[in-house]
């Protein structure tokens, strides 16, 4: 850096610099060796409107905002005394107390021992110019954080941070976003480490004052804040640094109100031409990142939300729960069980209104707690529940919560019923894997009647692979004719006489070994294959009727399970009829069960069916009685001629509850004149309890265990 450095005494010295300065045709001002004013020439007096008179022997820091860049105005009066030439860039008061940046340019003049005895100091204003770069720089900002996909809010708050770094630390820059009714503070992180604000509607005066601000279509400057409605802690904080005014500037696209930023500042009054222009800016970046916003929502909606109910779709529901930081709760998938059946009925928009009405539901009903829901698929929502215990208790209390109130559709008031299942998820833990779990609970929620809720627990796992490959070979089995009949007798109490008996089928696999059907019964229901197995029982039954008849034995009659599926097959009836004339069987001598936990929710099929069998001469039996969801009032309209009480009751019937639930079953029976049969029955106690409480006719080990054929002839039955 060059000194300048001069022999001649100050007086001429100075006379030398007034003459430099005056040629030079720039605004100047000439300090002495203590950095005050000397002299300044028209030039600066028409920029500043100071008169030398005004600022003669002023300190030059004093015109400067010395409060702002204390440091920076120290390093530069440092250099000077060292005699080294200083340019930079400060904000100069002007005597109507506007200020403007002023770009300095200052020559220090030397002695010969190296003291500054003069300064030449120009100065030209750049508030023009520091404007523009600053807007350049926000701009370019605001484009990496386009590209970089901010938040919009994030965006605002740049735009909030850059404003209060440019008069640092002169201002307290806020913004105030309308999004529909709710109102969002977004300040810069110069105060409040750039925490956001969900502003609370119900403070309606500073509500209105808000509106107000943004029906203003032009930016308006308030010498005084104290006497307007203003965000309290705001106007505290901006108070506590000593800022009086406040800049509104709306923002807003036609009609439509998106916000306002307010900008509180102390003593400096900005000159408003300049100024304008800046702020104009702002508002064009504030509108860019909003139309960038408007924009992103769109594709997103397209992308990731169900236009018709309102919620996200799946892509969009998986996307928002990889956001969130932390995980711990319960995914849901949530199913109406009617939900084809109305679409059937009512048409597509009934199936949408029923998903719609059940998300406004789910959002009512979980108001408060941290929830995530969207759309599964066309049939089924999607939930996830934050810290909710798993469990199929807290999940059933849910569901039944949701369905306890009809849903309105089509004008009517329909009541349905609900399938549900559900699966833990925590961080770390795949979100592939917990909504595949929640699929499959789901799945086996659809295998029970009216509102379900079933729970992945880790064994499932191990369940389903062991269905997996009972279904592998069941077909095969079914081809095989593998599947064989067994029989149980039901034995009257009273005479110790077999009334009728019950065909099981059993299954020993060459591969897998023996089977239960516990275990591949449902798998047969699940995978379509249960008609054949049934079939093939009933064949079996009405051979050996025949060749019972044939060798002139006794027939007793024989009760066929029949699962729900094969029941409702339309036509179960008249394959069933064909059988028995293939045989030349009598239908009397054939009994039909049908699990009530199963079956019953289409109660008017279910008479008809009753109907068309009572009518061909067979008897139908409900088989579980009491396991089921469906009231006992359904009994009264199908003529069932047997009801048998589940064997979960027999075992417990020596508690009270259960007796007197089993004494209310069979006195119902005995009024429709229904006969009871108790399932179940292990030891003498149970079968005593039952025969006192009127049950005449029991099935179960103590008597009998299910027999095959060859047993049967052998024990002479
Ligand atoms: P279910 O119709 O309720 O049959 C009674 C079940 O209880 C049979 O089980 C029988 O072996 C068992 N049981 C009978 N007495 C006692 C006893 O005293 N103690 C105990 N612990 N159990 C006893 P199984 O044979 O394992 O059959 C299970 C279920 O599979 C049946 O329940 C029925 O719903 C279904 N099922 C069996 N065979 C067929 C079939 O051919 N077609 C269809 N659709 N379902 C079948
Ligand atoms: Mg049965
Ligand atoms: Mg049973």
């Amino acid at each position: 850096m060059t000194v300048y450095s001069f022999r001649y005494e100050t007086d001429t010295l100075f006379y030398m610099l007034k003459d430099l300065g005056d040629k030079s045709g720039r605004k100047y001002l000439i300090l002495d060796d203590s950095l005050s004013i000397l002299y300044s020439n028209n030039l600066y007096t028409e920029l500043t409107g100071f008169e030398l008179q005004d600022i003669y022997r002023f300190p030059f820091r004093s015109l400067l905002q010395q409060k702002m860049l204390h440091y920076e105005i120290k390093e530069i009066e440092e250099r000077l005394h060292k005699g080294k030439i200083t340019k930079a860039e400060l904000m100069h008061d002007r005597k109507s107390g506007i200020p403007f940046y002023a770009g300095l340019e200052c020559l220090p003049f030397q002695s010969e021992q190296n003291h500054t005895k003069l300064v030449l100091v120009f100065v030209k204003d750049v508030t023009y110019i520091q404007l523009q770069n600053f807007v350049d720089r926000l701009e370019k900002e605001m484009f990496q954080a386009i590209q970089h996909e901010i938040s919009f809010i994030e965006k605002i708050q740049l735009i909030c941070n850059g404003i209060d770094h440019l008069f640092h630390p002169g201002c307290f820059t806020t913004f105030i976003l309308q999004h529909h009714d709710k109102f969002q503070m977004i300040q810069s992180d110069l105060f409040h480490q750039g925490k956001l604000i969900q502003y609370p509607l119900e403070q309606s005066s500073e509500l209105k004052c808000y509106e107000k601000m943004m029906h203003i279509r032009q930016v308006a400057v308030y010498e005084d804040f104290n006497h307007l409605y203003l965000h309290q802690p705001h106007k505290d904080l901006a108070l506590e640094n000593g800022f009086t005014r406040c800049i509104f500037l709306p923002v807003r696209k036609e009609e439509e109100k998106i916000g306002v930023m307010v900008i509180y500042f102390g003593q400096e009054v900005y000159e408003s031409s300049v100024f304008a222009y800046f702020f104009e800016k702002i508002i064009d970046l504030i509108m860019l990142a909003y139309s960038y916003e408007k924009k992103q929502q769109q594709i997103y909606a397209l992308a990731y939300m169900d236009l018709s109910t309102g919620m996200v779709n799946r892509h969009g529901f998986i996307g928002r729960l990889k956001e969130l930081k932390e995980l711990d709760g319960v995914i849901y998938l949530l199913e109406p069980t009617e939900f084809s059946r109305i679409v059937e009925l009512y048409g597509r928009d009934s199936g949408e209104a029923l998903l719609k009405q059940m998300y406004e539901r789910i959002l009512e009903k979980c108001e408060g707690k941290h929830i995530l829901v969207g759309r599964f698929v066309s049939s089924s929502i999607i939930l996830y529940m934050e810290k909710d215990e798993a469990g199929i208790k807290q999940m059933t209390d849910f569901l039944k919560m949701l369905v306890e109130e009809p849903f309105l559709i089509e004008g009517r008031n329909i009541y349905i019923t609900l399938k549900s299942g559900g699966s833990s998820i925590r961080t770390g833990e795949s979100l592939k894997d917990s909504i595949r779990h929640a699929e499959s609970a789901l799945s086996e929620a659809k295998t029970y009647s009216g509102t379900m809720a079933r729970f992945y627990y880790q064994e499932n796992d191990a369940q389903l692979e062991k269905e997996l490959l009972i279904l592998n070979h069941l077909t095969e089995a079914i081809k095989n004719k593998e599947i064989t009949a067994f029989f149980q007798p039901k034995v009257e109490l009273r005479r110790g006489r077999i009334t009728s008996m019950e065909a099981l089928a059993r299954w020993t696999s060459p591969i897998l070994g023996y089977v239960s059907p516990a275990e591949f019964i449902p798998v047969a229901e699940r995978a379509g294959l249960i008609r054949d197995i049934d079939l093939q029982i009933i064949e079996q039954v009405l051979k050996w009727f025949q060749q019972r008849q044939y060798e002139g034995k006794r027939i007793v009659p024989v009760a066929i399970n029949i699962s729900p599926e094969h029941f409702y097959y339309p036509r179960f009836v008249e394959e069933l009829e064909q059988l028995i004339k293939k045989y030349y069987a009598d239908p009397n001598y054939l009994i039909i069960e049908i699990t009530e936990s199963l079956g019953l929710v289409d109660i008017k099929r279910a008479q008809e069916i009753i109907e068309k069998l009572f009518v061909r001469g067979l008897k139908t039996s409900v088989d579980d009685f009491g396991m089921g969801y469906s009231s006992l009032s359904y009994l009264q309209k199908l003529p069932f001629s047997e009801l048998k009480i589940d064997r979960s009751f027999t075992s417990r019937i020596h508690e009270a509850g259960t007796l007197a639930i089993v004494r209310s079953i069979i006195q119902i029976a005995y009024n429709l004149e229904i006969d009871v049969v108790a399932e179940g029955v292990e030891t003498k106690e149970q079968a005593d309890v039952l025969y006192e409480l009127g049950c005449n006719c029991v099935q179960g080990y103590l008597f009998y265990r299910p027999m095959s054929f060859r047993e049967l002839e052998e024990r002479n039955i």
